[in-house]
């Protein structure tokens, strides 16, 4: 079992924030699934399919590569050129719904501007979807039933538990409406019981929302755009945004002077990262078992 701690929320004084770790958690949780694997007959198959050559995108299928092969699975990725056309990825991805070596499969987004990302995602065998990006599953998380869940939003959840963050009751505000972060972590906010704000580009006055937030999760890609007066004393703020900034990664919360004010705080790099690798190797699993019990029907 994972250790857990207990966060002192909420705060009413200023003390200083404590550090989501998700780095820490997410290496306990792949040490547990390195366990898990090295029991099992048969080794979970994970393949990930690029088209071109975007930078960020060979970065993110390396750590999950590393990742995967460092737990024990079966690790596949499938390059196209930029010019790959609809249906040699189809028939890419009808392959690997048939190959039993292969249990779950991403396809790394965003994809060129000439593919759809809804085509080739719909492609996906619903209990081969690592991403939990399929419409099937992403309405079983509408549903609040059983799903695969995409990665980051499960990534933070789980951060959030670990760290014992009351949720029932919370005003949650999430910052950032996109169908692979703000959306499902609002659904699974709302599942625990938050009373979700959700904003976007167009919220009228974000930081009038964001002050009255208990939980801040924002999911943007701007560099720094939560400050630090943009906080509430004691909230719980969870950075998505990774955002280049000359060799670096930043994220979308001005982390030095928002940990002055926040109670609980996710760095960039090693917060919500290195959870969405984890959780995206814990959905590979799910997704073995899932076509297991399929199989025995
Ligand atoms: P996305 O699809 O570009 O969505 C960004 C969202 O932010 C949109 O809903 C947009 O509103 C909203 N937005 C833009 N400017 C805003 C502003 N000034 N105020 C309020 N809302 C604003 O991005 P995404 O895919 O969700 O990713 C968001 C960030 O998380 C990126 O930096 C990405 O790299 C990072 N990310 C990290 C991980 C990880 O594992 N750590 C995983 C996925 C994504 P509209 O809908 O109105 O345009």
């Amino acid at each position: 079992m994972q250790k857990s701690y207990i966060l002192p929320f909420p705060i009413t004084y200023a003390m200083a924030a404590t550090i989501l770790d998700g780095k820490a958690l997410a290496r306990e949780i792949r040490d547990n699934l390195r366990k898990q694997v090295k029991s099992l007959t048969e080794k979970p198959g994970l393949a990930v399919i690029t088209v071109g050559n975007d930078p960020a995108s060979q970065l993110y299928v390396g750590g999950k590569e590393k990742a995967g092969i460092g737990a024990g699975y079966h690790f596949v990725w499938k390059k196209y050129k930029e010019d790959t056309d609809e249906i040699t990825l189809l028939s890419e991805i009808d392959k690997l719904n048939q190959d039993k070596k292969i249990h779950g499969m991403i396809v790394q987004l965003p994809l060129p501007k000439h593919l759809s990302p809804f085509l080739i995602i719909d492609a996906i065998r619903q209990e081969k979807d690592a991403d939990g990006f399929h419409p099937l599953n992403l309405a079983n998380l509408f549903l609040g039933r059983d799903a695969i869940l995409p990665a980051t939003p499960k990534g933070i959840m789980r951060i959030l538990e670990h760290y014992n963050i009351p949720l029932a009751g919370k005003h949650a505000v999430v910052i950032g409406r996109s169908n692979i972060v703000g959306k499902p972590i609002a659904f699974l906010l709302l599942q625990k019981d938050a009373t979700v704000t959700m904003c976007h580009s167009m919220t009228a006055d974000l930081a009038a929302l964001t002050r009255q937030a208990d939980i801040i999760v924002a999911a943007v890609g701007k560099a720094w755009l939560v400050k630090k007066d943009m906080v509430k004393q004691g909230a719980v703020v969870i950075d998505v945004g990774m955002n280049k900034k000359g060799d670096k990664i930043i994220g979308d919360v001005a982390y030095d002077e928002v940990k002055e004010v926040a109670s609980a705080i996710t760095p960039v790099p090693g917060g919500v990262g290195p959870m969405t690798i984890a959780m995206l190797l814990e959905n590979t699993l799910k997704c073995m078992e899932v076509q297991k019990k399929l199989s025995t029907r």
